[in-house]
């Protein structure tokens, strides 16, 4: 081990590093391809709010101030939009951000946190990260999460559970019964981290609604993000709803200035593109309903999904094939879905370059 090494926080030194999607420019250096389509990363392919755009613009001319750090116009407008009061809202840095504010408040090393696998890259790294133990409960074999596992995974020294819904990687989400179900009978003395970055895209009607147990249960966090539907990625900001209690004491854990002013700015314009956001939501809609029916042509399992990406069963190799004609998805294997790849919805003439890929490539589930 060298000095450096030596020094490294072992919590840290033992850390695989998260694998972000493939850049486009990179593949295409690489290959030298004309083009290629990015279908990785759960991003928007509508683009973003024109709207959020001329806010950015305006904004720039102000970045030698520091940003408001309570966010208070977005605070307001979004206590309005859910309901709530303005002290139950916390900002972040990306949801992201939110997840590592909830161990950093919560997590003394040795506490144990239950999640789903697969779930969220991310959920693993945090915990890890500031000495926790990851508890992983595998999903059912209908990639649904398996309440009943997680109940019985939680031991004394559990702190933390978390629940992804709508999962990434997989799709799917809970229904509000059995939801409500598990929240009931969660013993009160553990943080309930309910991650909905994909909240926005779920069409089954029976969605749980999780804000309403923040008045029931007060060691619950919701988490939500404008990264997926507004397509924000690039600047940052998520944010987590509870009560105002939890809220505050997230708060002391939060830098002052972790949500820049272009963020903010973007964010609350963005919230009134009601036309971007209907766009978004169709392009998705259709997206999903193409995929879903052009791949099952082709005899290729795709899990239902609530999200803007499905899990897709395409045999192994087959990523690296769709990267030589410049398709970039997300390969599954270090999920344990070494057949499986994510792909991100696209724009429609993005779905049907995938889609043709597959065709030429002679894939065939
Ligand atoms: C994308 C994502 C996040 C984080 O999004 P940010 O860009 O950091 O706001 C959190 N949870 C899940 C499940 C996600 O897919």
């Amino acid at each position: 081990m060298s000095t450096v090494e030596r020094l490294v926080n072992p919590h840290i030194r033992d850390l695989a590093p998260y694998q972000p999607g493939k850049p486009m420019e990179e593949l295409e250096r690489e290959l030298g391809l004309d083009s290629s389509i990015k279908l990785a990363s759960n991003e928007n392919p509508v683009g973003p709010s024109p709207k959020a755009v001329e806010a950015v613009r305006k904004g720039i001319e102000e970045v030698n101030r520091y940003p408001d750090g309570a966010c208070f116009e977005l605070r307001a407008k979004l206590a309005t939009r859910l309901g709530i009061e303005e002290d139950q809202l916390v900002f972040g840095c990306g949801a992201d951000e939110i997840l590592e504010l909830i161990v950093k408040t919560f997590l003394a090393p040795g506490d144990e946190v239950v999640m789903p696998w697969p779930s969220f890259a991310m959920y693993p790294i945090v915990v890890k990260g500031m000495g926790g133990k990851v508890v992983q409960v595998p999903l059912r074999d209908d990639f649904g999460h398996d309440l009943d596992a997680m109940r019985e995974a939680i031991t004394d020294r559990t702190k933390v559970v978390f629940v992804c819904n709508p999962n990434n990687p997989t799709g799917g989400s809970i229904g509000k019964a059995e939801f409500d179900a598990f929240v009931e009978a969660l013993p009160d003395d553990v943080v309930l981290a309910v991650d909905e970055a994909y909240f926005e895209f779920a069409r089954r009607s029976d969605f749980p609604d999780s804000v309403a147990w923040l008045a029931k249960r007060p060691a619950t966090l919701v988490l939500r993000t404008f990264s997926k539907y507004l397509g924000l990625a690039g600047l940052r900001i998520g944010y987590g709803i509870g009560s105002a209690e939890l809220v505050g004491f997230m708060e002391r854990a939060r830098h002052p200035f972790n949500v820049n002013r272009l963020a903010e700015a973007a964010a609350v314009a963005a919230m009134d593109d009601e036309e971007h956001i209907r766009r978004t939501l169709q392009v998705n809609a259709e997206g999903i309903d193409y995929l879903t029916r052009e791949l099952g042509e082709l005899g290729i399992q795709v899990e239902p999904t609530d999200t803007n990406f499905v899990l897709a069963k395409i045999g192994a190799n087959v990523f690296d094939d769709l990267l030589k004609k410049g398709v970039i998805v997300r390969p599954m294997a270090g999920f344990g879905l070494p057949e499986h790849v994510r792909i991100t919805v696209g724009l429609p003439e993005e779905n049907e370059r995938l889609v043709k890929a597959l065709r030429d490539l002679g894939v065939s589930g």
